[in-house]
């Protein structure tokens, strides 16, 4: 309870220091002739409007939480599952613990996503709607939400499955065993998004013969980043939002382009951000980043095999059992409502790790003389995004996996006046 009222209080903090920035009637110096004064009250506008409901949805969700402590609900829950299994399932293969663990967790997040409904709705179709930036169908939307939820099934049950059974089968030296299998499944998950899931949801397209291919593919040749195809999204269909981005294994890359980037940027700027983007295949940032992460999980599983057997944690969130045959699955959801402090210190690490890598992409992208393109792009992508352009040091520190736009602009202004002083 204290560590959920905790993190809470913090983030509400965080928040509320954010809305005072949100609320200045002028940008930071650094804009002063990059923006119009009206596109940056249209920022700030859309900027409170999404903290307003953020204030409301992080209050709905700390009642949420204390209500499922305090009225003993995942216990509760966890005997509906087990009820409902031998009410409906009598099967060899399904049954025991692990068939329970799974209903339990499945059921939760169904309920839990069903409750949200309409919270999701409305920054859809209320307030993203009012700022010009829904795209999509109520029926899109509900298709979206159908497919999401039988995705989660037909992965996330063997997953889970496989996740106990290897728990059961190696014992205290699990979390070594689970580790490995983890970093397989993630590599296996990269190498078939692509192909199996993300045309569940977004049509790729190859990107057309024509001045844009032929940049990209020369950027590419020129930095000998493996480029093998270059797609478009389509991610007109549900918002106006616009990106760019790579994928792929090591040895050969896609990247993908949003069709709302093309649409609003020349050719040179689109191939700018792909500059900045090929930066951090360059600067091995995504390797990196994968590392930390991968060290993180470990961590993790190595501190709840400490947990796993203890019976206090368990009987202390209201589960008994007279065989001391405890749900590991509920174990670690619990072992990670402990951790969350933790894991909120390592948030700033984190973050603050991202920054320095974005700064190093601009850098390298300047390096191949991008620098004012990318300029120009990221004012062009900010401000047709309505994408906040100022931020409290305290809470940038702790959300923002990206520099804030006047600090990567003056980041960039610096590099390219020191190449152009090299130069004479
Ligand atoms: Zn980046």
């Amino acid at each position: 309870m204290g560590f959920t009222a905790g993190q809470y209080l913090f983030t509400t903090y965080l928040s509320y220091r954010q809305y005072q920035v949100l609320k200045k009637p002028s940008p930071p110096k650094e804009l002063d002739n990059v923006i119009t004064q009206e596109t940056f009250k249209k920022t700030q506008e859309y900027g409170r409007a999404k903290a307003k409901f953020g204030f409301f949805t992080s209050f709905f969700s700390f009642v949420q939480n204390v209500a499922i402590l305090k009225y003993d609900l995942l216990p509760k829950m966890f005997g509906l599952a087990g009820k409902f299994l031998a009410a409906y399932g009598h099967s060899k293969w399904f049954s025991g613990l692990t068939a329970q663990s799974i209903v339990f967790l499945l059921g939760f997040q169904f309920v839990e996503t069903i409750i949200s409904l309409p919270l999701s709705l409305y920054s859809d179709f209320v307030i993203e709607e009012r700022f010009g930036f829904n795209k999509q169908t109520i029926g899109l939307f509900f298709t979206d939400l159908v497919k999401s939820e039988i995705l989660k099934i037909v992965i996330g049950a063997p997953l889970i499955a496989a996740i106990l059974k290897i728990i059961d089968y190696f014992g205290d030296q699990f979390f070594f065993y689970l580790w490995l299998f983890m970093v397989g499944f993630q590599v296996v998950a990269i190498a078939v998004f692509p192909t199996l899931i993300q045309p569940l949801f977004n049509k790729l397209s190859p990107l057309e013969d024509g001045e844009l291919k032929t940049s990209v593919e020369n950027l590419a040749k020129r930095v000998q980043f493996p480029l093998n195809k270059l797609y478009v999204i389509d991610g007109s269909k549900r918002s106006s939002h616009s990106n760019a981005y790579f994928y792929g294994l090591p040895w050969s890359k896609q990247i993908v382009i949003f069709d709302t980037l093309i649409e609003k940027s020349t050719v040179d700027e689109v191939t700018a951000v792909l500059a900045h983007e090929i930066g951090h295949w360059a600067l091995s940032h995504t390797t990196k980043m994968l590392l930390v992460a991968q060290a993180h999980l470990f961590a993790i599983f190595a501190l709840f095999s400490a947990f796993i057997r203890n019976q206090s944690l368990y009987n202390s969130f209201g589960f008994f059992s007279s065989s001391s045959q405890y749900p590991i699955l509920v174990g670690f959801i619990l072992f990670g409502d402990i951790l969350q402090p933790l894991e909120s210190l390592l948030s700033f690490a984190m973050n603050l790790m991202s920054r320095s890598f974005e700064f190093q992409a601009d850098d390298y992208a300047v390096n191949l003389n991008y620098g004012p393109e990318l300029s120009k792009s990221l004012i062009g992508i900010h401000t047709e995004n309505l994408s906040n352009v100022d931020a409290d040091w305290l809470y940038s520190s702790y959300h923002h996996s990206h520099p804030i736009l006047p600090e990567r602009l003056k980041a960039l202004r610096l590099a390219t006046e020191a190449i152009q002083k090299k130069k004479h």
